[in-house]
């Protein structure tokens, strides 16, 4: 007899990176800013290969803390921010609990979620993709749900949801006693983030990556900030030595140069600026473009009966977007990675236009 898989891997539906060379990537929201090849060998340069790494990673936590003026016992690193949602998936919820995500979001909370037993329940967004916070709390309250997860700012939508919106579900979830996973990912381009109020709430993990403003999205490094009592909880249901000694290093010297990392994010949010008022215009006069959104992340997002043909349009050009659905998402570059994406795009809409 064969061996047999359970369902759940049976259904899983694995995640699929773009495979394939492209001269110009924008389908992933990383940095265009790499750290320098010396300062990467430079922080390498001490390591003891021979000994485990610290299993707390104290030193890259508390740069991160003075980054973000917060208390190291806040903090517990991962293995890039995805493995704290599997963590969290597992540990902080028991096969059978419901959650709530939306549609669309960010497809990892689901896809752990399944993976560890959890009924998933998707809301859908509303018209203009943003999240209805009565809505929320409704449900919330009817389906006994264990803990709501979402992006703020969101991907793929690039749309934000203003802190005080925020705190109010919070607040009514904290009523329920359902916990509040806020994946602030793109928040270093935003200026209403909630990690000045973990200490306030019981039931709040915001989540934080250094691969997007960072630019160390090779590295694998993300943090899972909440209060010290689920700080430990946390930090006990992790694998010991899960961020390892190459990680620790170059994190540690990227998050200690504040004004280097204040200086990048400009530039990125700058190059975000360009690519939207530049593409606008296009989106606004082609017939086949049916939106584009606002953004306040380092991608832009616009709705179009045409995703599917417009992206591989690009891939046939070397250019690397991503569809998702009536979707596509695309990052910002470097000024020229940007000025060869608008190039293509004004050829490639006006072709299908006819
Ligand atoms: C990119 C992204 C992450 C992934 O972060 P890693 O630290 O690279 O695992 C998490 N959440 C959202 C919303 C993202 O877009």
């Amino acid at each position: 007899m064969p061996y047999i898989l359970t369902r759940k891997l049976r259904e899983l539906e694995p995640y699929q990176p773009i495979s394939g060379e492209y001269e110009v990537r924008l389908d992933a929201n990383e940095s265009f800013l790499p750290m320098p090849q010396d300062e990467l060998a430079k922080a390498c340069s001490t390591i003891e290969s021979n000994r485990y790494p610290d299993a707390y990673a104290g030193e890259v936590i508390e740069k991160f803390a003075q980054l973000f003026e917060l208390d190291p016992a806040c903090i517990t690193a991962g293995n890039g921010s995805d493995e704290l949602i599997s963590i969290l998936c597992a540990c902080f919820l028991e096969s059978g609990d419901s959650i709530l995500t939306f549609a669309p979001d960010f497809s990892m909370y689901a896809f752990y979620g399944s993976l560890y037993e959890v009924n998933v329940h998707v809301m859908e967004k509303d018209a203009d993709l943003q999240i209805d916070v009565d809505a929320v709390v409704s449900y919330v309250k009817r389906n006994a749900i264990k803990a709501v997860l979402f992006s703020n700012p969101c991907n793929p939508t690039s749309l934000g949801l203003t802190r005080d919106k925020v705190l109010r579900m919070l607040e009514a979830l904290q009523e329920e006693n359902a916990l509040m996973i806020l994946d602030e990912a793109y928040m270093d381009f935003w200026d209403q983030s909630l990690l000045d109020c973990i200490s306030e709430y019981d039931n709040l993990i915001i989540l934080k990556t250094c691969s997007k403003a960072i630019g160390l999205a090779a590295v694998r490094l993300g943090f899972a900030v909440t209060n010290p009592t689920l700080t430990t909880a946390l930090r006990a249901a992790k694998s010991p030595y899960n961020v390892n000694a190459v990680t620790q290093a170059i994190g540690a010297s990227a998050l200690s140069d504040t004004s280097n990392i204040r200086n990048r994010i400009d530039r990125i949010i700058a190059s975000r600026d360009a690519l939207y008022k530049a593409i606008s215009p296009l989106c606004e006069k082609s017939s086949i473009i049916e939106r584009l959104y606002d953004t306040v992340t380092n991608f832009v997002f616009i709705k179009t009966p045409k995703a599917k043909e417009i992206w591989q349009a690009l891939l046939d050009r070397s250019i690397a977007v991503r569809c998702m659905g009536d979707y596509l998402r695309i990052t910002c570059g470097t000024e020229e990675e940007n000025d060869r994406l608008l190039t293509s795009f004004e050829a490639v809409i006006k072709d299908m236009e006819g």
